[in-house]
C-alpha cells in the first residue's frame, strides 16, 4: 500500500491529490543543470527540494524513477569554451563532477539518472522528424523551427497570451521564422562549433528538445511529475509540453508541474547570467551540509528564499545548532551503554508521542511537502526533550531510542541529522575536535600522559575515536550502534 498525498500543480494551479499512472511506479523528471560554470546555492535548493519529494515518495512506498537531464551543450557552454580555449562538451563534464561532488556532500542522492543531452542524439531527432511530419515544425536553411500557432494550449501553464508573447515592433524578427514566438528545435552548425549529422544537415538541438526527447525514451510519452525551477515555466516547459503532445499526440505530457520558488539575492534571482552568483561548493565547505538543507527546508518550497551573503547562512547555522542540540544530547546518553544499557522506561504517552510523530510528520509532507511546518514539529519536539533533559540520564538505552524515533523520521526523509556523520562532521564541530587533539597535544609534549589519556577518554566517551600517525592525530566516530 502506496500513501496517499497531494501536490501543488501548477498547470491546474491547485493542490491536487495524486494518482500514480501505474502504481506504485512514479516517473520523475526534473530539469537539470546547463554546467558551464561552477554551480551556485540557487542551484542547490532545486537540487534538495526534489530530492526531498523523491525520499518521502519512495518512504510512502512508490517506485520511483527519477531522472535528471544534464545540458551539456548550449550556446553558454560553446561561448564559455571559446573564452576558455576548451572543449564545451569537456567543460560541461568538467562542472558537472564538481556538481556531483556537491550532491555527495549534501547527500542528495535520489536521481537515479543524469542523462546526458547529446547521448540522446537519435531520439532527438527522430522526435524533429515526427514534429515535421506532423505538421507542427518546419525546416529552414538547416534549422528547424516549432510553429507555435499550430499548437493552440500554448501558454496554459504559464497563463501567457500567445499576443503577450510577441515581441514589439521595435524588435526585428528572425527572417527564417514564420512567427515571433516560433522556437529552434535544431540548430545548423555554425563553423568551429560541434555538429551532428541530420536530415537537414549538420547542427545541434535546441534546449527544449532535448528533454522531451530523453523522457520520451525514459519515461514514456506520459508520465507522473516533471518538476524543475519557477523561472523555467515559461518558456521552457510551455515548449516541452508543445513537442511532447505535439510528437505523442497525447495529452497531458505529465499529470502533476512542480515548481519550486526561486532564491533570491536582495529580491533579485539568483542567476549566473545576472552574476550575483555565491558558490555552492564554498557555501558547503564554510556551513557544511546539513545547514545548507536546513536552509533550504526551513522555507516553503514554492515560495521565493531570500539570500544574503554573511548573514542567511549563519542565521540557518543557528537554527540549525538549536534543532540539532536536544538530538546531540540524546546521542550522547545513548553511547553511554547503547541500545542495552539498564535504565528507566518511558512515561506511556511520552513513548506514545515519539512513536506517533513521524506519522503525524508523514502527515505534514503529504500535504504539498511543508518541509518548513515538520521543521516546526521537530523543533517542538525538541523543546520537549530540553524540557526533560535531566530526566534522559536514568533512562534505559530502548527508551532513548524510542525518543530519537522523530529525528530518523528527518534523517531518512528531510536528509537532517545524517547518521553516518565521519566525513560530514559540520564544520564548527570539527573545529571544536580539532582544540581537543591540540590540547591533547600539548599535554603529552609536556609528559603530561595522565592528562593526554583522560581528553582521549573523554572524547571516546562523545563517541570519537582519535587515531595516531606519527606527529599527526585524526579522528573519526566511533564505529558502534548510535542514536
Ligand atoms: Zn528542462
Amino acid at each position: 500500500m502506496v500513501r496517499a498525498f497531494r501536490v501543488y500543480d501548477t498547470l491546474s494551479r491547485e493542490v491536487r491529490a495524486f494518482v500514480p499512472r501505474e502504481s506504485p511506479r512514479v516517473g520523475l523528471f526534473v530539469c537539470g543543470l546547463t554546467p558551464y560554470a561552477e554551480a551556485h546555492i540557487g542551484h542547490g535548493r532545486t537540487a534538495i527540494t526534489f530530492d526531498v519529494v523523491a525520499r518521502a515518495l519512495r518512504r510512502w512506498g512508490y517506485h520511483v524513477f527519477y531522472v535528471q537531464n544534464v545540458t551539456n551543450l548550449d550556446d553558454r557552454l560553446i561561448a564559455r569554451g571559446q573564452a576558455e580555449g576548451r572543449d564545451p562538451l569537456e567543460l560541461a563534464e568538467f562542472h558537472f563532477q564538481g556538481w556531483l561532488r556537491g550532491m555527495d556532500q549534501l547527500d542528495a542522492r535520489a536521481v537515479n539518472l543524469y542523462p546526458f543531452a547529446t547521448d540522446y542524439m537519435p531520439e532527438i531527432i527522430a522526435q524533429v522528424s515526427t514534429l515535421i511530419d506532423r505538421g507542427f515544425a518546419y525546416a529552414v536553411e538547416g534549422d528547424v523551427y516549432y510553429e507555435v500557432a499550430k499548437f493552440p494550449d500554448y501558454g496554459q501553464l504559464s497563463g501567457q497570451r500567445l499576443e503577450a508573447l510577441r515581441p514589439g515592433a521595435r524588435v526585428e524578427m528572425d527572417p527564417k521564422k514564420r512567427a515571433p514566438e516560433d522556437f529552434a528545435l535544431w540548430k545548423a552548425a555554425k563553423p568551429g562549433e560541434p555538429a551532428w549529422a541530420s536530415p537537414w544537415g549538420p547542427g545541434r538541438p535546441g534546449w527544449h528538445i532535448e528533454d522531451t526527447a530523453i523522457t520520451g525514451r525514459l519515461l514514456g510519452d506520459q508520465y507522473d511529475i516533471h518538476g524543475g525551477g519557477e523561472d523555467l515555466k515559461f518558456p521552457h516547459h510551455e515548449a516541452e509540453i508543445a513537442q511532447a503532445e505535439g510528437a505523442s499526440g497525447k495529452k497531458p505530457l505529465v499529470n502533476y508541474w512542480m515548481h519550486g520558488g526561486m532564491l533570491q539575492m536582495h529580491g533579485e534571482k539568483m542567476a549566473k547570467s545576472v552574476g550575483n552568483v555565491s558558490g555552492l561548493e564554498g557555501a558547503l565547505r564554510r556551513y557544511g551540509p546539513e545547514v545548507l538543507r536546513f536552509y533550504y527546508l526551513n522555507a516553503n518550497y514554492r515560495s521565493p528564499l531570500n539570500y544574503e551573503e554573511g548573514k542567511s547562512l549563519e542565521e540557518a547555522r543557528e537554527g540549525y545548532a538549536t534543532l540539532a542540540q536536544p538530538y546531540r544530547r540524546l546521542r550522547e546518553e545513548l553511547l553511554r551503554g547503547g541500545l542495552t544499557r539498564p535504565g528507566r522506561e518511558l512515561p506511556p504517552e511520552i513513548a506514545k508521542t515519539a512513536t506517533e510523530l513521524p506519522l503525524r510528520l508523514d502527515e505534514i509532507l503529504a500535504e504539498d511537502f511543508q518541509t518548513r511546518e515538520a521543521i516546526a514539529a521537530l523543533y517542538g519536539w525538541g523543546r520537549m526533550l530540553n524540557e526533560w533533559s535531566a530526566k534522559l540520564e536514568g533512562l534505559s538505552g530502548a527508551a532513548l531510542v524510542t525518543l530519537g524515533t522523530p529525528y530518523r523520521w528527518a534523517a531518512e526523509v528531510l536528509g537532517l541529522f545524517p547518521e553516518r556523520t565521519s566525513a560530514k562532521a559540520p564544520v564548527e564541530f570539527s573545529a571544536l575536535v580539532q582544540v581537543a587533539i591540540e590540547a591533547r597535544g600539548r599535554a603529552r609534549n609536556r609528559g603530561d600522559f595522565g592528562e593526554a589519556d583522560r581528553i582521549r577518554q573523554s572524547l571516546l566517551q562523545a563517541g570519537i575515536v582519535l587515531e595516531d600517525q606519527g606527529t599527526e592525530t585524526r579522528w573519526q566516530w566511533k564505529r558502534d550502534g548510535v542514536a
